[in-house]
Order: structure tokens, then sequence, then C-alpha cells
């Protein structure tokens, strides 16, 4: 099952995962994410595959 992270010292709190991918991703107090499926399964793969392709920083690490 693949694994779901954010490094978050890349992340430059655009937004776009969580605002796209409400229930891998939620906005966290400091505006960064904090991943709500730490091992996606099903339809959320994919999901979680977007998720890294849409971010700008490559932020998000989606590991085999
Ligand atoms: S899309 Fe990337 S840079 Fe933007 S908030 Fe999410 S992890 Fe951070």
């Amino acid at each position: 099952m693949p694994r779901l992270s954010v490094d978050t010292k890349k992340c430059l709190k655009s937004g776009q995962c969580t605002y796209l991918h409400p229930d891998l991703l939620q906005e966290g107090p400091d505006g960064r994410p904090v991943v709500l499926v730490a091992e996606p399964s099903g339809a959320q793969i994919q999901e979680a595959e977007d998720a890294a392709e849409i971010c700008p920083a490559m932020a998000i690490i989606l590991e085999a």
C-alpha cells in the first residue's frame, strides 16, 4: 500500500492540495497540509498521485 506524506519544509502554503483533495489533506493551523489518509487505497491512490502532481513545490510524496 502506498504511503502519502508531506515534506513541510518544502511546502509553500499554496493550498492547492487541501482545496482539491480535502478528503486526503487538510490545512493545519500553520497553513501547511496535514495528511488525513496516510495509506490511500482504491480510488484514493489516483487522487494522491494527482495531489503530488499539482503541488508546485513537489512537497507531496507518494511512496510505493
Ligand atoms: S500543494 Fe504543495 S505547496 Fe501547496 S499547500 Fe499543498 S503541499 Fe504545500
